[in-house]
């Protein structure tokens, strides 16, 4: 794979708001492309298939794990999340820079692999903000709610291993320094 720093992540805890940050990238700049992952937890309301992820059960993703099919994958609040390699090689190919929005293990797994990937974690005003946020966007079950927010303060500690630490406050400001990253 050439022209690694073209690959990008996009790490933070859960209801940071990177999903709105990224279509603020996305719409900014036409040569980025995001990745879409499988997983294995059910789709949200809303939520398409080939768009927002692909859709699998536990036995389709564990036959890819053992197919070599993933670039990485890793285990989130009780479901698997994986980026499907080959997608990623072709967009890089075309040339464009690939943005991966995954969590901290799957994170340090590319950084490993493609030490010239640029990592960015997006954090939290604070961590009431975090809590409301991810209350307030109504998607989960208050078990699932606890996971997330108890998986956020791993996150956060991991933080400091990225690149850059980026603090969302505001999502237009936020998405231009993300660009700015990228594009120097
Ligand atoms: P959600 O269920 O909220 O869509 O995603 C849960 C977490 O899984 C988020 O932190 C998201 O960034 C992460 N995630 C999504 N896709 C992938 C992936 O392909 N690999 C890894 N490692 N994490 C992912």
């Amino acid at each position: 794979m050439k022209n690694l720093k073209k690959l990008i992540i996009l790490t933070g805890p859960s209801g940071v708001g990177k999903g709105t940050v990224i279509k603020e990238i996305l719409a900014k700049d036409k040569n980025i492309w995001l990745s879409i992952s499988a997983t294995t937890r059910e789709p949200r309301e809303g939520e398409k298939e080939g768009e927002n992820y692909y859709f699998l059960n536990q036995e389709k993703f564990k036959e890819m794990i053992k197919q070599n099919l993933f670039l990485e994958w890793a285990q989130f609040a009780g479901n698997y999340y994986g980026t499907p390699l080959s997608s990623v090689n072709a967009k890089i190919k075309q040339g464009l820079s690939v943005l991966l929005e995954i969590e901290v293990e799957g994170a340090k797994q590319i950084k490993e692999k493609f030490p010239n990937s640029l990592s960015i974690f997006l954090l939290p005003p604070n961590k009431k903000e975090l809590e409301r946020r991810i209350r307030n966007r109504g998607t989960e079950k208050e078990e699932a709610i606890k996971k997330r927010l108890s998986r956020a303060n791993y996150e956060i500690s991991a933080s400091d291993e990225f690149d850059f630490a980026l603090t969302n406050n505001d999502v237009d400001e936020t998405a231009k320094r993300i660009i700015e990253l990228i594009q120097t």
